[in-house]
């Protein structure tokens, strides 16, 4: 801001910016009353085991539905929730209505389903984060061990002794823990051996390129090889392409998730891939 410029700077009048505090501002208030509006749903996408072909889990992804502002992104909205805090009571939101879900579709088709849902920075940081988490998944009744929770890099860098506790308290119950858009966070990768890491997820930026781009396909390996040798699963995001499949099967990726098999859909829809686990094409790709 200006103020923050010193006294003997001042800011020229520019309307785009003033335009956009303002564009801020409505979402900003927007989005405190989302959660009270029910206006926060998620969307599920199948995560496929690439032996069996069969889905196995589902990525649990917040969705804003807002009467005046549309559809809007998670990568718009997330950021300003943990600016603003609101990412606590969001984060919470869908932890609860994903373990619920996943719990449901176990009851009714008494067949144990994964579910992974996004963790934020902020989130962890609280000092009761590990006790929040225990007691919304066993409100829900969901078996501990079917939970994966979804860090990123940038998280881990802190190598804190809190968050190393709280990480080893989380694995201890039973929940899996795992790197998202794994590659792209930060360049050392010291807290792989620091903190207890079940499963990498190679970003899509990498997928992306798969099988022609020489170095996606470098990238791609390494990050297979390193997860082999350190005892770790593997989830490929961003699948697209029945090439890039085939390359990660070949090269022994344990699952895929991706637009291929489905974008990210609502619950009903996403409960046709747990009763049709053998047909993939069953459910049409209409987020
Ligand atoms: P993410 O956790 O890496 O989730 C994967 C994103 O990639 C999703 O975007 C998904 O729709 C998209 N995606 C999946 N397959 C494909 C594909 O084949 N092609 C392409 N182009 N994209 C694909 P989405 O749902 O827009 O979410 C974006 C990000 O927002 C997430 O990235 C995550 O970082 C964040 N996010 C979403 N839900 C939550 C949440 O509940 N809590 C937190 N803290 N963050 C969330
Ligand atoms: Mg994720
Ligand atoms: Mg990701
Ligand atoms: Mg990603």
């Amino acid at each position: 801001s200006a103020k923050n410029q010193g006294k003997n700077s001042y800011q020229m009048y520019q309307p785009e910016m003033e335009s956009k505090n303002i564009l801020r501002f409505s979402l900003e208030s927007a989005l405190r009353r989302a959660l009270e509006n029910n206006e926060l749903l998620l969307h599920y996408q199948p995560q496929v085991d690439l032996i069996s072909n069969q889905t196995t889990g589902f990525e649990a992804l917040v969705r804003w539905n807002n009467a005046e502002l549309g559809l809007i992104s998670p990568t718009d909205f997330i950021p300003i929730a943990e600016e603003i805090g609101l990412i606590i009571p969001i984060g919470e939101f869908v932890l609860y209505t994903a373990c619920l879900q996943a719990q449901q579709w176990r009851e009714r088709h008494a067949v144990d389903i994964n579910i992974s849902v996004n963790l934020s920075g902020r989130q962890l940081i609280q000092a009761n984060i590990v006790e929040r988490i225990l007691a919304i998944v066993e409100s829900t009744g969901l078996p501990f061990n079917l939970l994966t929770i979804e860090l990123t890099e940038s998280i881990l860098m802190d190598h804190s002794k809190e968050t190393l506790d709280k990480l080893e308290k989380l694995s201890q119950s039973g929940f899996t823990i795992s790197i998202d858009d794994f590659g792209t966070g930060y360049s050392s990768m010291s807290y792989l051996k620091r903190y207890p890491i079940d499963t990498l997820k190679i970003d899509r930026s990498f997928v992306s390129g798969l099988p022609e781009d020489a170095n996606d396909v470098a990238i791609t390996q390494a990050i297979i090889a390193l997860a082999k040798n350190l005892d770790m699963k593997l989830v490929a995001e961003g699948v697209e392409t029945e090439e890039q499949l085939e390359f990660l099967r070949v090269h022994k990726c344990d699952t895929a998730q991706g637009y291929l098999h489905s974008r990210p859909v609502v619950a009903e829809q996403a409960e046709q891939f747990i009763l049709n686990k053998n047909d993939r094409n069953v459910v049409m790709n209409n987020e």
